[in-house]
């Protein structure tokens, strides 16, 4: 057997104990017998599993208890219209476009409702984070939405926008567990978990209460109710009870670690080796503007593209997948998510380094 450092925007490297755990208690998870892909979800087992999930995950992020936490189904993608299904009481949100995923996340919510773009950073191709400090923030908007760290482009927002007392609702698929968050200061942050917290499957959602209702927009699925989820306990109907039980796992894996504050002086430490050889290299360059560097995905390029994809192809046969960096962009992407060792990362620079000698 062999691993490869594996460098995927998503699905992502997960922590290799977390693997080595779940393949331990593959046949027989804990004396039941079975896998927990084979178990009733609404078996004491499982129970225990979903419980522990919620409560360490509530432990690392500090969650209040006036905050619900939701393991829900469909993606990040599928809360681009739930948000809005159930937010929209006044049929208006602002939305602030910094890459792709807000920009889809804009566009469906336009079907349920007015949604305003107030602020974007597209004239540059996505590379920095707008001044969000006084930006003109609707009336009567149900909620601010952003996309906090832009996945596709590498940027994050290093403060977070002045909503004017409206609730900021952020996707935070791409840092979620990254670094430690007060949660007291939105209204709903949620999250797909195949970036940097488990596999595909399962979304997270912590919403603050007095956001969850019986008064969606008329036509709303019952499914897609963040009300009849929070009601059940998630368990309205069957949930991806195995993702649940991996994201279980890497909790109390980044709790074995330090938590939130130790996670992330380990990813400024390994986005650092990385950002700091970029600022000097001759041949790589970082793609965004210095201060809104992402600490989780780290976009760059030579400048030319046969030399991009030599790269990439020479990399791929050292060892280091998935390099090659979005469609929409171009060039290069090493995202290094918690679970990349730093050791991935020191010799990811190695290996640039010897490329850029034997490419003068
Ligand atoms: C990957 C990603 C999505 C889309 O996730 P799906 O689970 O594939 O719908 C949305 N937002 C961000 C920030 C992402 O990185």
């Amino acid at each position: 057997m062999s691993r490869v450092y594996n460098f995927s925007a998503g699905p992502a490297v997960l922590p290799e104990e977390v693997l080595k755990e779940a393949a331990a208690e593959m046949l027989d998870y804990e004396g039941t017998g079975m896998s927990v892909m084979e178990m009733s979800h609404r078996s004491k087992a499982f129970e225990k599993i979903i419980n522990d999930a919620e409560q360490d995950l509530r432990d690392l992020m500090n969650i209040p208890d006036n905050y619900k936490v939701l393991f829900l189904q469909g993606g990040a993608s599928q809360q681009f219209a739930m948000i809005p299904m159930n937010l929209m009481k006044n049929k208006v949100a602002d939305y602030i476009v910094t890459g792709q995923w807000a920009k889809k996340a804009y566009q469906e919510a336009q079907i349920y409702g007015k949604a305003n773009k107030i602020a974007s950073s597209e004239d540059k191709t996505f590379s920095y984070i707008p001044d969000c400090s006084d930006l003109p923030i609707s009336e009567d908007a149900d909620y601010v939405y952003i996309c906090e760290n832009n996945t596709i482009y590498g940027t994050k927002f290093k403060t977070l926008p002045n909503t004017k007392g409206k609730p900021l609702v952020s996707d935070v698929s791409s840092c979620f567990l990254s670094e430690p968050v007060d949660v007291t200061k939105y209204g709903l942050i949620y999250g797909g978990v195949q970036k940097n917290v488990g596999p595909a499957g399962v979304v997270i959602a912590i919403i603050r209460e007095d956001l969850i209702t019986e008064d969606t927009l008329p036509g709303t699925p019952t499914m897609l109710k963040y009300k009849i989820h929070v009601d059940n306990q998630s368990l309205y109907n069957t949930p991806p009870a195995y993702g649940i039980y991996i994201c279980g796992k890497v909790f109390k894996w980044i709790k074995r670690m330090g938590g939130l504050e130790e996670m992330k002086k380990l990813n400024e430490k390994k986005a650092g080796i990385l950002y700091d050889f970029l600022d000097q290299s001759e041949m790589f360059k970082g793609t965004v503007a210095k201060e809104d560097r992402s600490l989780m995905n780290v976009p760059f390029v030579t400048g030319n593209d046969e030399l991009d994809a030599k790269f990439v192809k020479e990399a791929k046969a050292a060892g280091f997948e998935n390099l090659k960096g979005h469609r929409s962009v171009g060039g290069m992407r090493a995202s290094i998510y918690n679970a990349m060792p730093m050791e991935g990362v020191e010799k990811l620079v190695e290996f640039m380094k010897k490329f850029e000698a034997d490419n003068k």
